[in-house]
Formats: structure tokens, C-alpha cells, sequence
């Protein structure tokens, strides 16, 4: 059985210079991950790694990344 640590991790990448804080990845996250008041603020710990914020940014501002467990960033599965 799969022990809670042994959940992939997911880090989520925000390009600053591509967001436009419209808030749509806030509304469509099912995990809470983003908040936004003056800024938009992202709590990746809570990500389960959907990618829909992702697909549904219209700025292309989001990047969804699997962490592995030496920390080091490894990209989204993509099937390849
Ligand atoms: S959906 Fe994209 S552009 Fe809109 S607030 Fe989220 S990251 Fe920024
Ligand atoms: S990948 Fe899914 S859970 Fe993670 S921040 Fe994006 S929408 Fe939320």
C-alpha cells in the first residue's frame, strides 16, 4: 500500500511576465492551490498534479512540474 509520502510531488511555475491574475486557475483548481488578491499566490504542497490549470490558463503562464525526491524538477508525465 502506498504510504502518503510516497505521493508524487508537484511544483507549480508561474510566469510573472505571461499572467495577467484573470484568476481562472483559482476558480478552476480543484485543490486550492492559488489564491489571488494583489497578487497571485500558489501553495503547491496541495497540488495533485491534474495539470487543468495548465490546459485552462489562457496566458500559457502555468507549468505543472513532478518533483522528484532528491527535489529536483523532472517535467509533467506526458506519456512519452
Ligand atoms: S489562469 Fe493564468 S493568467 Fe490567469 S491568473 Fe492563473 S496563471 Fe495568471
Ligand atoms: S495541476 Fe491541478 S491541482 Fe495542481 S495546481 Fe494545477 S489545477 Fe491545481
Amino acid at each position: 500500500m502506498a504510504k502518503a509520502r510516497d505521493r508524487p510531488k508537484f511544483g507549480i511555475i508561474v510566469d510573472g511576465r505571461l499572467c495577467k491574475k484573470c484568476g481562472i486557475c483559482v476558480y478552476i483548481c480543484p485543490k486550492n492551490v492559488f489564491s489571488l488578491s494583489r497578487n497571485l499566490r500558489v501553495n503547491s504542497d496541495l497540488c495533485s498534479g491534474c495539470g487543468q490549470c495548465e490546459i485552462f490558463c489562457p496566458d500559457f503562464a502555468v507549468e505543472v512540474v513532478r518533483i522528484s525526491e532528491n527535489g529536483d524538477h523532472e517535467g509533467t508525465d506526458s506519456g512519452e
